[in-house]
Order: C-alpha cells, then sequence, then structure tokens
C-alpha cells in the first residue's frame, strides 16, 4: 500500500502538490516535502490559466484568504503588442464568443468584419482590459450573474455548462509568496516540512526508489516520490535516466532574463491581463501586481545574446528599472519521455516546459496533480494507471507546443532573421493538415488538437485573427442567410462592455478594498 509520499522540491509545484494530496486525502496519506536552502526556486511563474480557481476551490481557499497574501491581481486576457506589426494589440481573451442562429459569432464577424478589432467585437473583456476594470464589484459579486451559478456549482474544470462563456479570469501572484502561503497551508493540515539538501537518490534492486539521502536528516524512506526539483530533474531524470524529448526544433526560445519592478500601482493603474510584447528575438511579459510589476523578456539564444537582451529589457521598462537585479534563466522546452516512472512521478519543470507566452506552467502543475489524484495507485507497481498518468500529460504538453507554435506561425511579423525563420520551422505532426483546414472553416472541436491540452477552438480562433498572418476565409453560407441577428449582437457587445465599464470599479480600487476585508 502507498502510505508514505516523499516529495523533493519546494517550489510552485512542491507545493501545489504537497497541498493538493493533503486537501485530497487528508491523514490517508502521510507527505513530506524537502527542500534545499542553498537552490532557489525559478522566482517567476506569475500569470496563470482560468481552470487555476478550481485548485484554489479544491483546497477551501477564498480569494480574500489568499489573493492578498500574494499580492494577486485578476487576469481577464492576455494582450498581445506588436505581433502583427509594430503598434498594434489584439486581446486573447477568457471568453468563448456567443453563437448567433447556430453560428459563432467569430464566423458572423469574419463575414460582417464590423471593425478590424475581433476581439472588441467579440468580447467584453477586451474592453474591461483596456478600461482597466475589475471583474467583481465591491463587496465581490461577479460582474455577470451568469456566473454566479457557475461560481456554486462543482465544476470539474472552469467551464459552466450551458452558460457558453468560460469562466472570465485567471489570476497573477507574487510566485514567492504564493510557495510561502501554501507551505504554512500545508503544514497547518501535517505535512511534514524539511529545509535540507537531498545529495543522494537510492534505488532498490527492482529500480524503485527506496530513499533520497539529505544532508542534515539522513535518508527519507518513502513508496511514493515526487520530483519537483525544476529543470534539474534530480529524481525522474538523473537518478532514473529518463530521456527528456525537446520541443525545441519548433520553439527555439531557450532563455529568459527576469526582473521584479517597484511602481506606483495606483497612479499608472492595473490592467487586469498578462501583456505579451513582441520583441526583435522573443517577447516581453508584463504582468501587474499589487505592489510591483513582474517583467522579463523570452528569447533564442540563436537570434541575441543575454547582455543584450538584458538591454532591450531594461529600456522597455525605462527608469524604473535602474539599479534592479536581473534574473538570468535557461530552459529546458520539452518534456520528460515519460513523467511517471517506477514509483517516481515528476511535476512542474522536472516534467515538462514550454515558454510562458500562454501561462501554461502552472497549468501543467495543476493538471498533473489532478491526475495523480484521479489515478493514485494501491500499489506502487500498477502498470495501467501509470501508462495511462503518462499519455494524458504529454498529450497536454504536445497540445500546448502546437497551440504556441501557431502564435509564431500565424504572426503576420516577418520583419527580420526571427520573425521569418517562424514561418518555415519543421511544424508538430499534424499541423498542416489543420491549418488548410482553418484557412476555410475556423478551428472548432473537430479540427484543433484532438486531445485535451486546455485550450478550446475559441483561442484558436482568437489567435489567427488577432496574428493577422494567416489568410481565413468567412464561410461562404452566411452570405445566403440573414444577418440581422448577428448584427444586433454585435451592438449588443458593445452596450454591454460601456455598461460594464460604468458600472464596475478599476481593478486596483478593488484589490485595495478586497485587502482591507471590503
Ligand atoms: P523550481 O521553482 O525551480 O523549484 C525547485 C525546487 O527544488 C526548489 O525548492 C529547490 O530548492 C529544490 N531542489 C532542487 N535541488 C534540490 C536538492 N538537491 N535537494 C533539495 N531540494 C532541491 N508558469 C506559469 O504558469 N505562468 C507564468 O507566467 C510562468 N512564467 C515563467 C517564466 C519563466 C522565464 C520560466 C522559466 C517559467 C515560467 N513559468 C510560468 C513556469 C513556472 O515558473 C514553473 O512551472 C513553476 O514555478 C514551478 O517550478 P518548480 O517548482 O517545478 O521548480
Amino acid at each position: 500500500m502507498i502510505k508514505d509520499i516523499v516529495i523533493v522540491g519546494g517550489g510552485t509545484a512542491g507545493w501545489m502538490t504537497a497541498t493538493y494530496l493533503k486537501a485530497s486525502f487528508g491523514d490517508r496519506l502521510a507527505v513530506t516535502l524537502v527542500e534545499s536552502k542553498a537552490v532557489s526556486t525559478i522566482g517567476v511563474g506569475e500569470a496563470t490559466f482560468s481552470t487555476v480557481r478550481n485548485f484554489f476551490r479544491h483546497l477551501g481557499l477564498s480569494e480574500p484568504e489568499w489573493m492578498p497574501r500574494c499580492h494577486a491581481s485578476y487576469k481577464l486576457a492576455i494582450r498581445f503588442e506588436n505581433w502583427r506589426e509594430k503598434g498594434h494589440h489584439f486581446y486573447h481573451p477568457f471568453e468563448r464568443p456567443r453563437v448567433v442562429d447556430g453560428f459563432s459569432l467569430a464566423d458572423w464577424w469574419l463575414h460582417e468584419e464590423p471593425s478590424d478589432r475581433f476581439d472588441q467585437d467579440c468580447s467584453v473583456l477586451a474592453a474591461l482590459c483596456e478600461a482597466k476594470r475589475s471583474p467583481r464589484r465591491l463587496g465581490g459579486a461577479l460582474f455577470e450573474e451568469v456566473f454566479e451559478a457557475g461560481e456554486a456549482q462543482d465544476m470539474a474544470r472552469a467551464v459552466p455548462k450551458g452558460l457558453g462563456t468560460q469562466f472570465p479570469y485567471a489570476y497573477h501572484f507574487d510566485a514567492t509568496l504564493l510557495a510561502q502561503f501554501l507551505s504554512e497551508y500545508g503544514v497547518e493540515r501535517g505535512v511534514r516540512h524539511i529545509q535540507d539538501d537531498v545529495l543522494d537518490v537510492r534505488l532498490d534492486q527492482d529500480g524503485f526508489v527506496s530513499e533520497v539521502l539529505t544532508k542534515d536528516h539522513g535518508p527519507l524512506a518513502g513508496d511514493l516520490f515526487v520530483d519537483c526539483t525544476g529543470f534539474r530533474g534530480l529524481l525522474l531524470n538523473k537518478a532514473l535516466g529518463v530521456p527528456f524529448v525537446s520541443y525545441q526544433e519548433s520553439l527555439p526560445n531557450d532563455s529568459a532574463v527576469a526582473l521584479r519592478v517597484p511602481v506606483d500601482v495606483e497612479s499608472r493603474g492595473m490592467r487586469p491581463c498578462t501583456t505579451a510584447t513582441a520583441q526583435d528575438a522573443g517577447w516581453i511579459w508584463t504582468i501587474p501586481l499589487l505592489d510591483r510589476i513582474g517583467t522579463g523578456y523570452v528569447y533564442s539564444s540563436a537570434y541575441t545574446t543575454p547582455e543584450e537582451a538584458e538591454r532591450t529589457l531594461r529600456a522597455f521598462v525605462g527608469p524604473e528599472a535602474a539599479d534592479l537585479p536581473a534574473n538570468h534563466i535557461k530552459m529546458r522546452i520539452g518534456r520528460s519521455a515519460e513523467s511517471w516512472v517506477k514509483n517516481c512521478v515528476a511535476i512542474g519543470l522536472s516534467s515538462g516546459f514550454v515558454e510562458p507566452l500562454e501561462s501554461t506552467g502552472i497549468f501543467f502543475i495543476q493538471n498533473a496533480v489532478e491526475q495523480l489524484v484521479k489515478r493514485f495507485p494501491s500499489t506502487r507497481d500498477d502498470e495501467s494507471l501509470r501508462r495511462s498518468y503518462n499519455r494524458q500529460v504529454g498529450d497536454v504538453m504536445d497540445g500546448v507546443r502546437e497551440f504556441l507554435f501557431l502564435h509564431y506561425y500565424a504572426a503576420a511579423r516577418s520583419d527580420n532573421a526571427y520573425w521569418r525563420d517562424a514561418k518555415t520551422r519543421a511544424m508538430p505532426d499534424g499541423l498542416a493538415e489543420r491549418l488548410e483546414q482553418w484557412r476555410c472553416a475556423l478551428p472548432d472541436e473537430n479540427s484543433v488538437f484532438p486531445r485535451f491540452h486546455g485550450f478550446e477552438p475559441y483561442s484558436y480562433t482568437a489567435m489567427i485573427l488577432g496574428l493577422g498572418g494567416l489568410d481565413v476565409r468567412p464561410l461562404p453560407v452566411l452570405g445566403r442567410l440573414d444577418a440581422t441577428a448577428a448584427r444586433r449582437e454585435f451592438q449588443r457587445v458593445r452596450d454591454q462592455a460601456s455598461a460594464l465599464i460604468d458600472r464596475l470599479p478599476s481593478q486596483h480600487e478593488y484589490l485595495i478594498h478586497q485587502a482591507a476585508g471590503f
């Protein structure tokens, strides 16, 4: 029987895993987490997916309990700047297009072209981002009552059935504060927390991990080990020798440089979205938190140097970046061939990672830990559960790789070698055929990557129509249909957006009230 779990690593992955397991199994499972004081965590990872609210819900945490402690803010969309051409921007909102007369409003948009802004014409969230609004009213109610019903349900995924709209936001937070917060939560509920260095990983005669040897606490034995040691992959890759499958051929960004920039958030305002600004050799993220901005340049070392990347980032931020220490990070892009081998499961960067363009790192962690709980074995050698876990976790990352590849391939921008090469790079299998389908009919559930990977067809549509580099044609049939209802819906989106902007507080005002207990 599996009774003792040992987690090695105390970054976001380690603490999300420990707390989720405790919330799921309580005292029926003993959880030990060992983390090194000497090896620091990656120190980035501040934007999330809208499904992350299910993680906090599973832990029984409400927003006022955790958000102020982690300097968190809301994320309603990703704002892409300069991907089509310099000066252009568009949003990828957490909002599915409405359906009119059996066709997505996106299809009607392509046919009618009410303006050149798909995001503004089809989504209210894009307008809330522009106006820096909070998705909640003072006091806490969500901006649309329709979501309140969804809030009360126990949803497996953050998609309230039948409401036609995805849950409207995710969060940004300070990753270090979140790990601290979760460690308190975990320790209060019985997680044994050890601060020590793991020096060796010992295997038994069957090749299973029997114990990890620590510097000051000696050997720690367990039935199941979770490798949360980040890019090091100390247990899975190093001790068990599981190979790493690189995605570098299709996603060449392999480096990042990050800054934590204290700013006067109140006077500057807080746009409730992550911003991804295209650069000559990658892109810069901007994440607004309650007391500072998290920012960083993700780039390919084949196209620029760390020094040049740091200069570009500092110039982008301006005088506020002067004298701030920069964190240079080498990224391992791809995934372990299998994330669960013998009695060792890798979660977090040790399992796999793609560049943070759609903020999928924490989503991968959440997915992995949910799948681990779902397939939790009775004995340590249940091969079929292990295999089905590996298939699911691998599919999620392969699907995300394809979606990210599309960001570069479909971007109209091709003003230098970096952006031109993105159009001729090796494509993930199957994408060429899917692109052909999307040229004559926008993505739907039958034409996107066929297995769960977190992104729905509407996300592909938002990117294709925003990036502007892929020729897509309206459905000819719409020319034979009456467009009156669709035109009315475009007007309704505009009216709803402006009414919400009038009614909702700014995100900054809301978060200050939330921190003060309303
Ligand atoms: P780490 O944070 O590296 O933690 C590793 C842990 O292992 C540490 O506690 C360390 O002490 C411990 N350890 C290592 N060796 C030993 C040893 N020998 N003994 C004991 N302990 C040991 N994800 C998102 O969802 N959104 C984002 O916006 C985002 N942005 C990112 C930007 C960049 C540039 C990068 C590189 C990643 C980003 N990610 C993002 C991914 C996200 O940061 C990670 O998924 C997340 O932080 C999990 O990291 P981790 O816990 O796996 O590893």
